[in-house]
């Protein structure tokens, strides 16, 4: 269940914002999403999978999530946008591409 050495050394990066240390997962839509890099048992709501070499993630609905970490079958984390103590600055720039 402890694989959260290997995919800080594989994902991990810094929060453009904040500076914070975060894993860089991919969404299915093919969009970076930053995660706090520690699993939340309390309000995790991302799985994130390695597949072929990136790292996915799926956010859960409330529900699902809330089974899941009933169950503990795998770790569930929080996106960093949710806890980015810069979320705001994400949001207002955030949209230039
Ligand atoms: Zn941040």
């Amino acid at each position: 269940m402890s694989q959260e050495p290997e995919l800080v050394d594989r994902y991990g990066g810094h929060c453009a914002s904040c500076g914070a240390r975060v894993l860089w997962a991919t969404t299915a839509e093919g969009k970076r999403m930053p995660l706090d890099p520690r699993p939340s048992e309390a309000a995790g709501n991302v799985t994130a999978v390695v597949t072929r070499g990136r790292l996915i993630s799926t956010v859960l609905t409330k529900r699902h999530a809330a089974r899941l970490r009933a169950t503990r079958a795998q770790p569930l984390y929080l996106s960093h946008f949710a806890t980015c103590p810069q979320a705001d600055q994400h949001r207002r720039k955030g949209k230039t591409r």
